[in-house]
């Protein structure tokens, strides 16, 4: 079977790509591996899908940390502005977290956007909408296990699912990372690139809860505290708290198992198994609430149940864990294909002509608070800008 452009992956960023990608007098193809394409998307914000955020340019780049930099092109070209107006032209209107409408107009800084149904699968309906009107074909349940660059004397990328052989001139990889694998996204594609020669860095679930050694707030789940500064240190720094460290400001959240809410999904990806993590809770003992200064209380008495003011005093400055393990099924993976092996004016691979990256599977990834959906777009844009040209 011969294509143009086969899309490996039916996920957020291959469907963005797909339907802002008019394939008339084109064969395209998305193979997507499970049974129904944008699963990651429709768990996306609790099921309302946080798809953007108001803010410059100068936030999303800031918010993708060192990789920042290199997004810059993409989040310039095709910029949360641009999304937010093709939605609305589209007919999906766009809310804040309070339910205030959004216009592209007047978004400013406005923070976290969703659509003002609250439902993901609007979005996920109008990118299927577009691609099919585009006209992409979709084929389920066809796990791609096979992927070679071209022959020498040829031009076509032959990629192997389902049983079938398929040709095609380009070929795009949005196969997303490897966290929550039974959506599909297991990293499967990205040792299918390791295979051909091209560099894929380490990948590990970002954005994830944070579990600690002999977790004494239980009993505190659901209880959450803004303005708390965490730090997670390297094992370099661990001994002496100095060197290398991620610090953090933001909201907190106990859990029956361990640390979570903003602040410390955005550092989890910098925390390691068997470092520190300090937890600064920023105010006055009397200041927190009433819970946790129980819980407090009772890891600053002695064994003979006393309190020792100072023990205490130092626990609200600095509360203590070594990290026992960063929760697996993160928001996002951190990791995947090297940056410095994309042109990202393009998404072409410099080395693999005709090969192109998208989406959570390149080696970026971003804080909460819908910018990771923005790089998806961003990414997806520039690389149908390059394929339709
Ligand atoms: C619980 C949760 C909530 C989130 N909420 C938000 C949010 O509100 N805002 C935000 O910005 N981001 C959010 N994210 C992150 C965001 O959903 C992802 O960054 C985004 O979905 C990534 O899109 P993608 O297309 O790159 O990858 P994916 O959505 O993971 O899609 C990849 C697709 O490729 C397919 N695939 C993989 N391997 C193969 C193969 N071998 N053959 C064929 N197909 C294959 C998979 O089946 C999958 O459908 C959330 C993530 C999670 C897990």
């Amino acid at each position: 079977m011969k294509y143009d452009v086969v899309i490996i992956g039916g996920g957020a960023s291959g469907l963005m790509l797909a339907a802002n990608l008019d394939m008339s007098g084109r064969r395209g193809l998305i193979l997507e591996k499970t049974g129904s394409p944008g699963t990651k998307l429709l768990m996306s914000g609790g099921g309302r899908c946080n798809i953007t955020r108001g803010g410059s340019i100068k936030s999303f780049i800031k918010a993708y940390g060192e990789s920042g930099p290199a997004l810059r092109k993409c989040f310039y070209r095709h910029n949360n502005i641009e999304l937010v107006k093709w939605l609305a032209d589209n007919g999906i209107a766009l809310a804040d977290e309070k339910g205030n409408a959004v216009s592209p107009e007047d978004m400013g800084e406005a923070g976290r956007l969703f659509p003002s149904s609250m439902k993901a699968s609007d979005i996920l309906n109008l990118l299927l909408d577009k691609s099919k009107e585009n006209g992409w074909e979709i084929q389920t349940d066809s796990d791609v296990y096979a992927l070679t660059a071209p022959a020498d004397d040829a031009d076509s990328w032959t990629v192997e699912a389902a049983g079938k052989t398929i040709s095609s001139s380009y070929v795009v990889v949005a196969s997303g990372g490897i966290t929550f694998p039974e959506t599909g996204s297991d990293g499967s594609v990205l040792e299918l690139l390791k295979d051909i020669g091209v560099e894929v860095t380490d990948v590990r679930s970002a954005l994830a809860p944070v579990y600690v050694k002999d977790y004494p707030y239980e009993e505190l789940s659901g209880i959450s505290l803004s303005d708390v500064t965490v730090t997670a240190y390297s094992s370099d720094a661990a001994n002496t708290c100095k060197g290398k460290a991620a610090r953090m400001t933001g909201d907190l959240l106990f859990t029956h198992r361990g640390f979570s809410g903003p602040v410390i999904l955005n550092i989890s990806k910098y925390a390691e198994k068997g470092e520190l993590l300090r937890i600064q809770y920023n105010r006055d003992f009397s200041d927190l609430p009433k819970r946790l200064q129980r819980a407090i209380e009772r890891r600053a008495a002695g064994p003979s149940g006393d309190i020792k003011t100072k023990t205490l005093a130092l626990l609200v400055d600095h509360d203590d864990f070594t990290v026992s393990s960063i929760d697996e099924n993160g928001m996002v993976t951190s990791g995947g294909i090297a940056l410095e092996e994309i042109d990202m004016s393009t998404m072409q691979l410099r080395r693999f002509p005709g090969l192109y990256a998208v989406g959570e599977a390149i080696d970026a990834d971003g804080i909460t608070g819908g910018y990771n959906l923005q790089m998806c777009w961003s990414t997806a844009c520039t690389a149908a800008d390059a394929i339709r040209s």
